[in-house]
Order: C-alpha cells, then structure tokens, then sequence
C-alpha cells in the first residue's frame, strides 16, 4: 500500500500511528485509480444529501482546483469527512458531485490519498486513526510476534510491506498453516514409530487408544497429555512404553499404591 497526502499534519499523524511511508501528493503520478479521503468541514453537521455544481464547488474551496477536483472527478472511491463521512460521486454528464451518507469507509486501496487544505480538527485526526487502526494493530501483532520467535521462517515470513493489513492478515494466515502442518507432521512421526512396535512394548489396546487420542477426539490437549495406559486402557498394564513417569500430574490413587507396592518388593529384593 502506498500513501500520498498534501497535509503535513496528516504524514506527522500518520507516520505516529504506525510504520508507514507517506508521500507528497505531488509524487501520485497517475491520478485515477487511486482512494480518495479528503478531510475539509465542507458541511455542517446534520445536513442531509446533497448534491453541488462542480464550479460552485470549486468557488468555496479555490485551492481545489486542479489537482484534487481532479483526484475526485477521475475515482470512484472517494469520501468526504465532515464529522461525519460520505461518499462523493461525480457525474461527468451534470458536471457536479453528490454526497451521500455512508459507514466507516476501510482503508485497504493499494494506492491511497489523503487530503486537507486547512488544518485537520481533533474529529478529523479520530477520523484517520480509525482508518489507520487496523494497520496499526497488524503491525504491533507482527512485531510482537517477531520479538516472540527466533525462527527464520516467522522472521522472513513477516518481512514485508507492513502497511497493508490485509496481507499481514493473510501472512499470519500463513504461518498458521505452516504451524499447523509441521504439528500434523510431529504427530504422524509419534504416532507411526508408535504403532510399528512390537505388541510386547506396545500392545494394541494403547496403539488404538494413541489412535483415538491423536487423530479422532479432537483434543489438542489431550493428544498432547496421551501416554500408554493413562485413560486405563491399557489392560495388562504392562506394556513396556507404560511409563509411571510419565504421569506428570493428577497421579490416580491406584497408581500411587502400584507404585508404592513395586517400590517395596525391588527394596525387598535388594537386601
Ligand atoms: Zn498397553
């Protein structure tokens, strides 16, 4: 994304905002195809749609003239905001513009304007942050996410134009995926290593219990949790995977006794 602005007060707010790169106006070198945000307390508050001559326009605004009437002629997304935004339509065949009430507009154009001739209001700089919140967010997410990891792929994965929200969306949509498929691909490994042992280490009660646990239930947390015999699936106990240590938390009772009994007998056998 690329933004211009003819306001110097606008690039400041801007550029505080978030980490982006605002240009002069003057360096737009197309003027159609662009998103138009001009920011001017044309109308007061309340007032319904209207529509106004293209010369009669240009009478209240003079500096208007050229560029931005221009800017505003050429592009079908244009808004106005006064307190209250409105989207701006020229009708070439009238020579005039209607302004008409719309929602919140979105700031997602590749290329953005962003004009006020006279100096922007407390509402107008509301205005702007609202347009800019969610680049700002994405970037603080990216750079919290960066500071988090070390790992190249999420480095260079989030190295990018980073004024654009909806590619930082889809990046971390990305890495999302990527996550996703290398826990699948740890799973598969567990799991298949698992299965191809013998029935003497693995018998085949926990060899479907790991099946359910990892691939049916659906629970992250308990796959993750799943040992031999810890949901008491494991009849014979004596698998030789079944690892008391491995049972980091929430030791059942008979467990505990189990384990007391065994610890018993081997110090019995060592005298
Ligand atoms: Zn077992």
């Amino acid at each position: 994304m690329t933004y211009y602005t003819d306001s110097n007060q606008i690039k400041e707010l801007m550029t505080q905002i978030a980490d982006v790169e605002v240009n002069d106006l003057n360096a737009l070198e197309s003027l159609s195809g662009v998103t138009v945000y001009v920011l001017d307390n044309l109308f007061t508050l309340g007032l319904p749609e209207t529509t106004v001559r293209s010369d009669s326009l240009l009478m209240r605004r003079p500096d208007w003239g050229g560029m931005i009437l221009e800017l505003m002629k050429k592009n079908e997304e244009v808004y106005l905001y006064w307190g209250e935004w409105c989207r701006v339509l020229y009708r070439s065949n009238l020579d005039d513009f209607r302004f008409i009430h719309c929602s919140n507009p979105i700031m997602a154009a590749d290329r953005t304007c962003l004009i006020a001739t006279q100096a922007i209001t407390y509402a107008m700089r509301n205005a702007i942050q609202d347009l800019m919140e969610p680049i700002r967010f994405g970037q603080a997410m990216t750079d919290r996410l960066k500071g988090q990891s070390n790992d190249y792929k999420v480095k260079s994965l989030l190295t990018f134009n980073r004024g654009d929200y909806k590619e930082i969306c889809l990046k971390m949509e990305e890495l999302m995926s990527d996550v996703m498929h290398q826990r699948d691909m740890w799973k598969d490994r567990f799991f298949f290593k698992a299965v191809e042992e013998d029935g003497n280490k693995l018998c085949s009660s926990c060899k479907e219990d790991m099946r359910q646990a990892f691939y049916v239930r659906g629970d992250e947390e308990a796959a993750l949790k799943w040992r031999p015999g810890k949901w008491g699936n494991c009849p014979a106990r004596n698998c030789k995977h079944y690892s008391w240590e491995s049972f980091e938390e929430e030791y059942h009772e008979d467990y505990i006794q189990d384990i007391k009994i065994e610890e018993f007998v081997s110090s019995d056998e060592s005298d």
